[in-house]
């Protein structure tokens, strides 16, 4: 498969080749004295030069994308909590975030809460509990309230 990076590169040296004749060509014409042949000439080159812009455009488009599906490649879910993971890093990625989102949003440090362990994601608040929280104090029975 043909890099499409290096394919936009070519493009757009192949456009400015294009350009430069037709810069040239409407130096020609203006000799000439054919207005409408010169006026034909820059509608030409306007036209080159929007398609120029269109093409680095989608080529920086194309970067994003590149970027996006190389930091994707490079995200695992591993452990025990289900958390996703990016190359070698050992802070976790919020599971909603990135699954839901396809964002990659680090979880802050675990925290003790309620008698438990959880971390809590500040984009999406979504809690996960790495040790679950404890009841706390003594359940009531309906009978006991009662009575
Ligand atoms: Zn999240």
């Amino acid at each position: 498969m043909t890099d499409p990076i290096s394919t936009a590169v070519t493009i757009v040296g192949l456009l400015n080749n294009a350009l430069g004749l037709l810069k040239g060509t409407k130096e020609l014409a203006k000799n000439s004295g054919n207005a409408e042949l010169k006026e034909r000439l820059s509608e030409l080159q306007d036209h080159f030069l929007d398609l120029k812009d269109r093409i680095l455009d989608l080529k920086g488009e194309n970067d994003k994308l590149r970027e996006k599906l190389d930091q994707q490649q490079n995200i695992r879910r591993s452990g025990e909590f289900g958390y996703f993971f990016n190359g070698a890093e050992s802070d976790p990625l919020c599971p909603v975030c990135y699954e839901r989102d396809g964002k990659p949003i680090h979880l802050p440090k675990a925290i003790p809460w309620s008698g438990g362990i959880m971390r809590l994601c500040k984009v999406c608040d979504h809690q996960f509990w790495e040790k679950p929280q404890q009841p706390q104090g003594v359940a009531r029975t309906r009978s006991s309230w009662m009575e």
